[in-house]
């Protein structure tokens, strides 16, 4: 039920947590984190409950980073537990995926990816996206926003995700349709992402809330970039929030 993002010059995870903390009013049954560690694994972290049982869990477990996303869920496919809290990952451990929304189409999806050898290690149908995305980019031979491009026109529901590829720690894209999802460009070559602009107003006060149909690429160092499904540039509105 809530998305948070990070990827710049600090640590992430106490980025991410606090902003995680401030979604919590938004409701939630279990919460996670993925990052990509500076000696590149990527690790991700899960448990039901509270946010606070999230960092619980990680005290003794490395938590560095410069990259990461998090997810506080409220289950609607699969029980609130930790192997159905997000971020999912794919069948190569390559790619996290963290989602809000529902995917209806997710069965047929799913059975689809089953019959073509691709295990599943949840019940959500959130699960769907991040092995839907990595098969077609294995079989395609695509990059990570091709592969995402191909599989959003495939996928039925309403969605605003965030995934991590850790051969690519500079770079998350996300992408929202029906879920809301806003990028906060920050001030030192670094971005944030979340569901609502509350995490992100204690950084900067430039934002992007992205539309329906927006897929944007975040890199540090680079302008954010948002194209569609089609791969059509688009031009979004940069604005700028009150900061109290
Ligand atoms: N439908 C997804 C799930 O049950 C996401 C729920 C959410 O928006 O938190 O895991």
């Amino acid at each position: 039920c809530g998305i948070v993002g990070y990827i710049g010059k600090r640590e992430a995870y106490p980025i991410l947590i606090k902003g995680l903390k401030r979604l919590e009013y938004r409701g939630y049954d279990s919460a996670g984190v993925a990052l990509i560690s500076n000696s590149g694994d990527l690790n991700v972290y899960k448990a039901k409950g509270k946010v606070s049982d999230l960092e619980r869990s990680v005290e003794a477990k490395d938590v560095s980073g410069h990259i990461g996303i998090a997810h506080t869920r409220w289950a609607t496919h699969g029980e609130p537990c930790a192997e159905n809290a997000h971020p999912h990952y794919s069948a190569s451990g390559n790619l996290a995926l963290i989602h809000n929304g529902i995917i209806e189409n997710y069965a047929t999806l799913k059975e689809r990816l089953q019959q073509r050898g691709v295990k599943f290690r949840s019940q959500t149908d959130s699960e769907v996206l991040v092995q839907l995305i990595e098969y077609i980019q294995v079989s395609n031979d695509l990059d990570l926003l091709g592969a995402v491009q191909v599989a959003l026109h495939e996928v039925i529901g309403a969605y605003a995700i965030a995934i991590l590829d850790k051969r690519h720690p500079e770079q998350i894209i996300a992408a929202r349709k029906s879920s809301p999802l806003v990028v906060g460009i920050g001030r030192d070559n670094e971005f944030y992402l979340a569901s609502d602009a509350t995490p992100i107003v204690e950084y900067t006060d430039k934002v992007v809330y992205l539309e329906d149909g927006d897929i944007a690429v975040i890199r540090p160092g680079d302008e954010l970039k948002v194209v569609d499904m089609d791969n059509t540039r688009m031009h979004p509105t940069v604005k700028t929030v009150d900061i109290n």
